[in-house]
């Protein structure tokens, strides 16, 4: 093996890759056969019984360290802010950064969906037909109130909302704990001290388990390869032409903030978001991709520990942009679709709760699903064309879930940067990547 070979697999993110491109390899071989290696099943049962469980086995593994993640790196980002007014002034920062861009990339959704009319003339029983009433039946049609959703932030049993992975709730307690260690000051320091030690036990614990992604990668890529029909892809067409179309601009977008509000190239982040990038795209979940990103941002960007830890779990909770774009195409869709036309009260009302619905959507594959039930009926569309798109989901998830995640970094990154804690050094350093 040459010397570079040696230090490119040397590298996650080349594995990662590898695993990606061997997986869709795999996955066009086996997923159209009829008896794999004369076993007596079939290419799709196959990945789905004996490849998919190394992938879910990965996908659990990262849930597993999840909820300590969020909650110990957001308490040690908070406790290591102890200048009160910083902490507010970086919390105002991030989150009116992280509500603009989400409501900005809303209207990305809504200006794609109005100039290429991706719901026009399709014919929906027709789709109907062809996605079948089972998948029909099992379409996450879940109507929300905007109200409901503030409510539901505030957390009436800490153990509860940790073990049903209610995320945002963890956010909210974790502030709230965050906020309160900061005032007891010196009185508390046994328990800063825990909590900062906490998460490093979890940033190292992440480190092993992400050492196995490339092998999950595989597996997840062969299976979402060799069984998501391309038939059904090919029917929403137009769909998922508009939303690869709008998600590639806002990927475009976030090169543009670099420059404007960063003043640097955007080329170093974008070379070196290559790892985190790979596992959203393969993972379609933002949650599982989080401390990766958190790793890269921190230690090859040049991102303060402190705004690493606090901003980018945050924004991993609240900010999606991509599931911003996407709610929006989706209620453009379906409006022309049903022929029923969004007026200007309307469409304020869509741009408001798509990004209420991107702020809401947890960080797994299908987040999306779940709150497009409450976009839709605050624009007077019917749910149960939800499971229509379902069929497409996976596909277009992998896309949004990497600008969610490259989303998250770029903020974290320009509020890093205007509070002056940026190592520009690490981040023009392409040695480090
Ligand atoms: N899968 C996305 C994420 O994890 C959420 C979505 O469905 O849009 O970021």
């Amino acid at each position: 093996m040459t010397a570079t070979a040696r230090s490119l697999l040397g590298k996650l993110w080349f594995r990662v890759l590898l695993g990606l491109t061997l997986g869709v390899l795999f996955g066009f071989l086996v997923g159209p056969m009829q008896d794999v290696l004369g076993l007596g099943i079939n290419g799709k049962d196959f990945l789905t019984q004996y490849v998919k469980p190394v992938g879910t086995i990965f996908i659990n593994l990262i849930k597993m360290v999840v909820v300590p993640l969020i909650f110990f790196s957001l308490i040690s980002g908070i406790i290591s802010m102890t200048d009160a007014e910083a902490f507010k002034r970086i919390g105002l920062k991030a989150v009116g950064s992280f509500l603009m861009t989400g409501a900005f990339a809303v209207c990305i959704g809504i200006m794609f969906g109005t100039v290429f009319h991706p719901g026009l003339g399709v014919d929906l029983s027709a789709l109907r037909a062809h996605v079948g009433t089972a998948a029909a039946a099992a379409a996450p049609a879940k109507e929300f109130s905007m109200v409901q959703l503030f409510v539901d932030m505030v957390p009436t049993n800490v153990v509860k909302a940790m073990s049903e992975d209610q995320i945002l709730q963890v956010v909210v307690f974790a502030i709230f704990v965050g906020v309160t260690l900061n005032k007891l000051g010196e009185k508390t320091q046994m328990l800063n001290d825990l909590f900062k030690q906490s998460a490093l036990l979890v940033f190292k614990l992440i480190e092993l388990i992400i050492r196995f992604s490339p092998y999950g990668v595989f597996a997840l890529t062969s299976w979402v390869v060799g069984t998501q029909g391309m038939d059904i892809l090919i029917a929403l067409l137009k769909l998922v032409g508009t939303v690869v179309g709008a998600l590639f601009t806002q990927y475009l977008l976030f090169g543009l903030m670099i420059i404007l509000f960063g003043r640097m190239s955007p080329f170093p982040f974008y070379r070196k978001m290559a790892e985190p990038q790979l596992l959203a795209f393969s993972t379609s979940s933002s949650k599982a991709t989080l401390s990766t990103a958190m790793k890269v941002v921190n230690e090859r960007i040049g991102v303060s520990k402190s705004s690493t830890s606090f901003v980018l779990p945050l924004g991993a909770s609240i900010n999606m942009d991509g599931t911003a774009i996407y709610l929006g195409i989706c209620a453009l869709f379906f409006s022309q679709a049903y022929e029923i036309p969004i007026d200007s009260h309307h469409m304020l009302v869509l741009i408001l709760t798509a990004t209420l619905g991107s702020i809401g959507a947890a960080g797994i594959p299908g987040g999306s699903l779940i709150m497009m039930g409450m976009v839709l009926t605050s624009v007077g569309l019917p749910l149960d064309g939800i499971a229509l798109i379902a069929g497409v989901d996976r596909i277009l998830d992998m896309l949004r879930t990497t600008v969610n995640i490259t989303g998250d970094s770029v903020i974290t990154m320009l509020v890093d940067k205007s509070e002056g804690t940026f190592d520009k050094k690490i981040y023009e350093n392409m040695d480090v990547a």
